[in-house]
């Protein structure tokens, strides 16, 4: 398969799953990363061993300058890109709104609602152009019903899916779905400042009796992302274990 995608924020976790998942069915995988070179080289190198094709593409999404030259860079080295995964995300320690300071309030919207922004800007061009392509958003299921102590994540990922449904309504006439994935508790270092209490009870909670994994997110993006979902744009699909039903 000829095919290109651009990954952001997929130097490790769900970013690096999805890298991994696109390398095996043969797409050329653009590897965005803020500033842990050694971990994305580490990636692409399992990558080529396993005869994938990777290219390297440092970038913070939050600064709409790096983001629009990210993918320019994505597009020179991969060539035309068929697919863009959003995934590039920060969350917060669980607080209060109280709390949250104007800097953490920005950090999180800069880089979970404007980076897609910035980066979908960038992309969608090439995508009309081409009158073809698939883009995954990653929202979070605090973004569907709010997550108590998690006011900015939760503001951010919501409006994650109203910008997903929108550009699905605005470019799905030039052939581009648009699709977001909403996870429900990963086990990646986003979850590390979970203490054992807190992991136990979100497992209890969930009817799947456990937390999902990186490479069921990443499944669920591929599936968004290749012909078998070639009817479906504008959706919110929440792998979470059933603790969102
Ligand atoms: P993670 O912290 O392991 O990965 C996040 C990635 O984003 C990292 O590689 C990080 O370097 C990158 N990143 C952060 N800021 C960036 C920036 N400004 N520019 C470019 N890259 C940047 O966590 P993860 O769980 O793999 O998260 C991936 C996505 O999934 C995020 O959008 C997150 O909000 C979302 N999500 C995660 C969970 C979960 O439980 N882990 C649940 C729902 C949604």
């Amino acid at each position: 398969m000829d095919r290109a995608v651009l990954i952001t924020g997929a130097s490790r976790g769900i970013g690096a799953a999805v890298a991994r998942r696109f390398a095996r069915e043969g797409w050329r995988v653009g590897v965005n990363y803020r500033t842990s070179r050694g971990r994305a080289e580490a990636l692409a190198a399992e990558i080529a061993a396993a005869g994938g094709q990777t290219a390297l593409l440092p970038g913070d999404v939050s600064d709409p300058a790096q983001a629009a030259a990210l993918v320019r860079a994505a597009e020179e080295q991969l060539g035309p890109l068929d697919a863009l995964v959003c995934n590039a995300g920060v969350a917060l320690p669980q607080q209060l709104l109280t709390d949250t300071t104007d800097e953490q309030w920005r950090q999180v919207m800069g880089v979970d609602l404007d980076g897609v922004f910035y980066t979908l800007r960038a992309a969608v061009p090439g995508f009309v152009r081409r009158q073809r392509g698939a883009i995954v958003t990653v929202s979070s299921m605090w973004g569907v019903t709010g997550g108590s102590c998690e006011v900015a994540y939760s503001a951010a990922k919501a409006g994650v899916i109203g910008l997903t449904k929108a550009l699905a309504k605005e470019v799905g006439p030039s052939g581009i779905r648009v699709n977001c994935i909403a996870p429900g508790a990963i086990a990646t270092r986003m979850n590390d400042n979970l203490d054992e209490e807190a992991v136990a009870l979100l497992r209890e909670e969930t009817p799947l009796g456990r937390m999902g994994t990186p490479e069921e997110i990443a499944k669920a993006i591929a599936f968004l992302a290749l012909e078998d979902s070639a009817f479906t744009t504008g959706q919110v699909l929440s792998p979470n274990g059933g603790l969102v039903i």
